[in-house]
């Protein structure tokens, strides 16, 4: 309420009056008084407002997991969905599994880059949108049994392993498959079975196959693999020479004959062993 403080007090009506909101507001608090509330509001809001002492305790430190899960979904987006891949289960796959567990240490802050990577033995693991696109042309589903020529790093092998019902993968170089192995059990893996040898002659105690795959190129279908696909497999590889132009196909059994389609033109390491032989 607003009155004239100079009438109410009997002050001299011709000094001037000063208008004052009384009640309106507490009687103003002294500056020590003001000093303490402000202290007590601050200690409150920073008890239950502010973080709680654990997330301090977490404050220094990255998960060093976390911040490679989100390198992953920035290669699905920016690699993957982006350039065309679109099979919801190859993508979730990738999403999944720990690429930087299959390359060498000194690489892991690259292995969500686009791109092959060394991985010993003059060999590489193939860029995320290669493994992406072929995995997409296998088409599989979950009851499917898959046999991979080339495991390498394993990587693919995972990928595979997260989709299918049993993947087979056969290795020449033995400490690639050998390192494959323990990244794979050490990841839990149990529908994966890798061996070491040439990849040429397949596996025929495990087929036949629903899906074959070779990460090798090779300048044409070796034989014993065609053998080893089902009536409506599919079989996708690079087909070419080393260091020459490579296509990626896909050949279906249909009818017991091949149906090839024809993809991107891709570069890859040759396939070694048998299909080298002159006499072939
Ligand atoms: N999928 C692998 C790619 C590895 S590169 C990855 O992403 O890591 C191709 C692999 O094929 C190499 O490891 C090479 O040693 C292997 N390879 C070459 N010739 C082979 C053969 N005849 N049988 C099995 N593996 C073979």
């Amino acid at each position: 309420m607003l009155q004239l403080a100079g009438h109410e007090r009997g002050y001299d009506p011709g000094v001037p009056v000063v208008p004052t909101l009384e009640r309106a507001v507490p009687p103003s608090l002294s500056p020590a008084s003001r000093f303490w509330r402000i202290c007590r509001i601050i200690f409150l809001l920073s008890v239950f407002v502010g973080p709680s002492p654990a997330a301090l305790a977490e404050f220094p430190r990255k998960d060093p997991s976390e911040s490679y899960a989100a390198a992953r979904r920035v290669m699905i987006e920016r690699d993957l969905r982006a350039r065309g891949i679109k099979d919801a289960g190859v993508l979730a796959a990738m999403e999944e599994v720990p690429r930087h567990l299959f390359v060498p240490e000194k690489l892991r802050e690259s292995a969500y880059d686009d791109r092959p990577l060394a991985i010993g033995a003059g060999q590489t693991i193939s860029q995320p949108y290669m493994v992406a696109l072929m995995t997409e042309l296998l088409q599989v589903k979950r009851s499917d049994t898959v046999l991979e020529i080339g495991t390498g790093s394993g990587y693919q092998t995972a990928i595979l392993a997260e989709l299918v019902g049993a993947v087979y993968s056969i290795e020449i170089v033995a400490a690639l498959g050998e390192r494959a192995k323990e990244v794979l059990a050490g990841l839990g893996y149990k529908n994966v079975e890798i061996r070491i040898g040439d990849g040429f002659y397949g596996w025929a105690e495990r087929g036949p196959f629903d899906a074959i795959l070779l990460t090798a190129a090779s300048p044409k279908i070796p034989e014993p693999l065609w053998r080893q696909l089902r009536e409506g497999g599919r079989l996708v590889m690079p087909l070419g020479e080393e260091r020459r132009t490579q296509k990626l196909i896909r050949v279906r059994k249909t009818a017991g004959k091949q149906v090839i389609e024809d993809f991107s033109a891709v570069l890859f390491v040759p396939l070694r062993g048998a299909i080298e032989k002159p006499a072939r």
